[in-house]
């Protein structure tokens, strides 16, 4: 079954997350790991979280994804900015140690103005920073829309950042259709194509998550606004095509749309082909 979820409200914890999955339809799900602004995060509640495992289990939960908090950047010019980054994702990742074997997905950052070099090497040590041999979970650098100075919109960007990470195999990206559109990647009219681009360039092997998104904004705009599935410019076919692409499967894919639960039931329902 195609691993299909969509981005939850953390509030009520791990369990509520999981029920509602369930409840939607969903094999998966994402959430922030604290307040998507960055402030500090509740403690890990270990009761929560073993019920979550036990129900995850039984109702056939697959990998979840975690999300930074996007005001997060680790390749600013200003060592306060980066060192906060530094300490917020060190603290995510000892947490989410609780739940090992899933990813946690981060924005790699806007380097405003030193350029993009000298913020690929910030991300980069960044990362041999806070990675460590034993993790059990794999960190992902999510596809950017190209917003201002945002890194991460072209393929190339996100390689130079993971040829530069020590701990190879702690390291993956998550591709975002909306983002990925957006910066110039025409999944429209050659979804292969842009698949293989991505195979060349960073390898299929590291792509571990995908965000299904539509754009409210045409080809190439780098604006990053998501619409709902079949609103936006992308539309419901190709979104449906990268839902069951033969090359993408066994991957949680993870609905950011503007939704409640029953519109995101709703677009599950679609996207798995049952209508
Ligand atoms: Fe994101
Ligand atoms: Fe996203
Ligand atoms: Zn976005």
């Amino acid at each position: 079954m195609i691993q299909i979820g969509c981005h939850l409200s953390s509030s009520k914890g791990f369990l509520h997350m999981g029920r509602e999955a369930v409840s939607i339809g969903a094999a998966t799900f994402q959430f922030f790991t604290r307040n998507p602004r960055g402030s500090k995060a509740k403690p890990i509640d270990e009761k929560d979280v073993a019920a979550y495992l036990a129900f995850a289990r039984e109702n056939g939960i697959g990998t979840i994804v975690a999300h930074a908090p996007y005001t997060l950047n680790p390749a600013s010019a200003d060592p306060k900015v980066r060192e906060f980054a530094r300490i917020t994702l060190a603290d995510d990742l000892k947490r989410m140690e609780y739940l090992p074997g899933n990813v946690y997905n981060f924005h790699p950052g806007s380097h405003v103005g030193q350029g993009v070099e000298k913020g690929i090497e910030e991300i980069a040590e960044t990362l041999n920073e806070i990675l460590w041999p034993e993790q059990q979970t794999t960190v992902l650098l999510e596809t950017m829309a190209g917003k201002g100075t945002e890194i991460g919109s072209r393929f190339e960007e996100l390689a130079g950042i993971i040829e530069r990470v020590e701990l190879q195999n702690k390291i993956g990206v998550c591709l975002d259709t909306c983002h990925v559109y957006d910066a110039g990647y025409d999944i429209v009219q050659n979804l292969d194509g842009v698949l293989e681009e991505f195979d060349r360039i960073i390898g299929l092997k590291r792509l571990k998550a995908i965000h299904v998104n539509d754009s409210k904004n045409p080809f190439q705009s780098h604006k990053d606004r998501h619409e709902k599935i079949g609103d936006g410019f992308i539309g419901f076919e190709t979104l449906q095509s990268v839902v069951h692409h033969p090359k993408l499967q066994g991957r949680p894919f993870c609905l950011e749309t503007p939704n409640e639960l029953d519109g995101y039931a709703k677009e599950i329902r679609m996207l798995r082909g049952m209508r």
